[in-house]
């Protein structure tokens, strides 16, 4: 069973993002730990994190949601995880993964409002009510409780049904997550530079791309690094981003981040780091068609969103996503072309790529699972163990 959880930690580990672009929820892992109920086992444990995990990818009914893990510093030391646990979660932490800080105060709310997004908890935010108002908005508090036939759901802690709109990034978030911020620790995972490349460390460590930071905490007014405490120094403007979605027969089964500073290839199998690859979730048929590179996107410092074919067999454009075959454009190898708002890539019939905020739900029936073939009862049985 130690197999098993280890694989659970693994598939965890691929859902876990401070990137502002990617984030679809925010928690709090001191909090998530405890939620015994859920498997009756230990006190605490970080499989848990896997049950929420796949409850939010149900609710959004969308495959590979990735989410915003924070963690005060005194989980790293909770001797109600085991070692291996607490081992797992410092990785994490110095990969930059998940956010540590020295203690929890608001921060799991202060960075659900920058970015706009729920925040997985059992709490009603009551204390915070008075800065926040938003969390007595329907959707914005979402709690993980055991479901029918065991499988956690997630219900809003306020109000009924759906919420009324998606939630958006704050006025200072949006002004924070414009520039690139630098924290005077040089070691610092999430506002680092990598240190002096001269330095026999240097590429030793996980520094996270100015592209994907998190976004600062405000202390006393100032941008400040949530895990140092620091002031940010402000190191310019921050290279833009536009998030595409890879949607297979109905199914978004990927989010992506294009920024000015690195276009994406998405194909079958993609060569080198960077690219997206399609080739799990193909037909045969799509499969012999697609290449290994198929589409290559980049994004211009104006804004604009191109396509170029890198393909053997070309690749479509549906403008506006219209299905009619007469209006789908093929571009040859190497041919690109600026891409409208609404304009729907084709790689195979049925297999697009476009920007993600067009298709509003995953349309996933059958979300894949982060808990593997590790059945809950068969975890039970090793956490009681
Ligand atoms: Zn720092």
């Amino acid at each position: 069973m130690r197999f098993e959880v280890s694989k659970v930690l693994d598939a965890i580990e691929a859902r876990l993002t401070t990137d502002p672009a990617l984030a679809r929820a925010v928690v709090d892992l001191s909090e998530i730990v405890r939620y015994a109920d859920l498997d009756g086992g230990r006190p605490a444990s970080s499989v848990r994190l896997g049950l929420v995990i796949d409850a939010l990818g149900r609710y959004l009914t969308e495959d590979n949601v990735p989410v915003y893990v924070i963690a005060p510093r005194g989980l790293l030391s909770d001797t109600d995880l085991t070692s291996n646990e607490r081992m797992v979660i410092r990785r994490w932490a110095d990969d930059g993964k998940v956010e540590v800080v020295p203690v929890l105060e608001d921060r799991v709310f202060e960075v659900a409002e920058l970015l706009g997004l729920p925040v997985l908890t059992r709490t009603r935010g009551e204390q915070f009510r008075g800065r926040r108002p938003w969390v007595d908005e329907p959707g914005r508090l979402l709690a993980a409780i055991a479901g029918e036939g065991g499988a956690p759901v997630l219900v809003s802690r306020v109000g009924r049904g759906d919420p009324a709109k998606q939630p958006e990034r704050s006025p200072m978030g949006e002004r924070l997550l414009a520039r690139v911020w630098q924290c005077p620790e040089s070691n610092c995972t999430s506002f680092g530079s990598g240190g002096d490349p001269d330095s026999p460390f240097a590429d030793m460590r996980t520094f996270t791309s100015p592209v994907s930071q998190p976004p600062p905490a405000i202390r006393a007014g100032v941008p400040s690094c949530p895990r140092h405490g620091a002031k940010l120094k402000d190191a310019g403007a921050r290279p833009s981003v536009e998030v595409l979605s890879v949607r297979i027969d109905g199914v978004v089964r990927k989010r992506f981040v294009v920024s000015t500073e690195a276009p994406v290839v998405v194909g079958r199998a993609p060569e080198g780091g960077g690219g997206v690859m399609l080739g799990q979730w193909l037909t045969e048929d799509a499969r012999k068609w697609i290449s290994r590179g198929h589409a290559q996107f980049s994004l211009q410092p104006g804004g604009g969103l191109t396509v170029q074919d890198v393909s053997t067999n070309g690749t479509g454009i549906r403008p506006g996503g219209s299905p009619d075959d007469d209006e789908r454009i093929t571009l040859n190898r190497n041919e690109s072309r600026q891409l409208a708002p609404t304009d729907v890539v084709e790689l195979y019939a049925g297999v697009n790529v476009g920007r993600s905020k067009l298709w509003a739900t995953g349309g996933v029936a059958q979300t894949q699972s982060v808990m593997g073939e590790a059945p809950t009862m068969a975890l039970r049985k090793f956490e009681r163990s």
